[in-house]
């Protein structure tokens, strides 16, 4: 299965190159606009301790929105299910940075990876830390017993400077009681923390206790086995947004996508694989990523629906 892994990862590399002249670089936060697109990269980890690489999988980038799997593992561990009472386990149906909802619902979002749902997450994070970006850094140093990973400072500045978006959904969610701290915080924090910046080898290692029912392979428990599996189905129902029954429908993996162009897709009991290429489709999602990652599932037949 290693070498099998090891050589589809590379005609799948191969591959990929070929898509990454289709779709646009998210340039909303300026920084990101000058990443040079044509690049991919794809790893594989496995909870036995392999890991495979192929194309430019040691190259960092942006984890944005990947971000937001690390800051709700870690408010779950110090809330629990007293989380779910300010936000909910829906999918949304409507963009990542999408206000529509939030009226008719009162300030409760949807879910955590929707950028309402996960500026709650921030909140809860900034009352319980004083540096909370530096909790969620510390969490990824943790789960890879290494601390290289670090925040680009360039990319958290130019996000905080064009994030009126988000700061107007974080005051409308505030006006409904739903955010405790300032907004200014919330959103130093929510930016530091989707500037993280990782490889494909690192975010398949780092996010291997959601393959392994919560523990860390040769680490320690990260979560209950329970709260493992809600992550999963969060990620498959709401980690692609508004094209996550498209992605169920086309891989069968619970995926959580980044505007960086990173796709995390976990295979239950067996791996985790990263796939990175900065060009993005309408929603936001990787075209050669997501393409990657289909080829990987359809051709090995990994999928949770077998
Ligand atoms: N930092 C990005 C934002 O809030 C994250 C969005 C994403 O990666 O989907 O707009």
């Amino acid at each position: 299965m290693s070498a099998d892994i090891a050589a589809l990862l590379q005609t799948i590399a191969d591959e990929a190159i070929a898509l990454t002249d289709r779709g646009a670089v998210a340039d909303y936060i300026p920084a990101l606009a000058n990443v040079p697109p044509r690049q991919f990269g794809i790893a594989v980890a496995t909870v036995d301790g392999a890991l495979h690489r192929a194309g430019s999988a040691d190259q960092a980038f942006s984890i944005q929105s990947i971000s937001k799997l690390f800051a709700l593992t870690l408010a779950l561990q110090r809330e629990g299910d007293d989380l779910w009472q300010r936000v909910g386990r829906e999918p949304s149906g409507t963009p990542f940075n999408s206000l529509v909802l939030l009226e008719r619902e009162s300030g409760v979002p949807r879910n955590p990876f929707v950028n309402a749902g996960a500026l709650v997450i921030t909140d809860v994070l900034c009352h319980r830390y004083l540096q909370p970006e530096r909790a969620v850094l510390e969490f990824v140093h943790r789960l890879l017993s290494r601390t290289s990973v670090a925040i680009d400072p360039q990319v958290a500045r130019s996000e905080r400077l064009h994030s009126d978006r988000n700061a107007a959904i974080a005051h409308f969610m505030r006006s409904f009681g739903n955010l405790r701290q300032e907004v200014a915080a919330i959103l130093d924090a929510y930016c530091a923390q989707c500037a993280i910046a990782m490889s494909c080898a690192e975010l398949a290692r780092a996010a291997l206790f959601l393959a392994a029912d919560g523990v860390q392979p040769g680490a320690a428990r990260v979560l209950q086995a329970a709260d493992a599996r809600r992550i999963n189905a969060l990620m498959l129902t709401c980690g692609a947004y508004d094209a996550a029954g498209d992605f169920a429908f086309r891989i069968g993996l619970p995926t959580k996508t980044g505007v960086g162009g990173g796709i995390l897709a976990i295979v239950p009991g067996r791996m985790s694989i990263c796939a990175w290429s900065p060009r993005l489709d309408a929603t936001g999602n990787s075209i050669a990523a997501a393409a990657a990652i289909e080829r990987f599932a359809a051709t090995t037949g990994l999928s949770i629906f077998r």
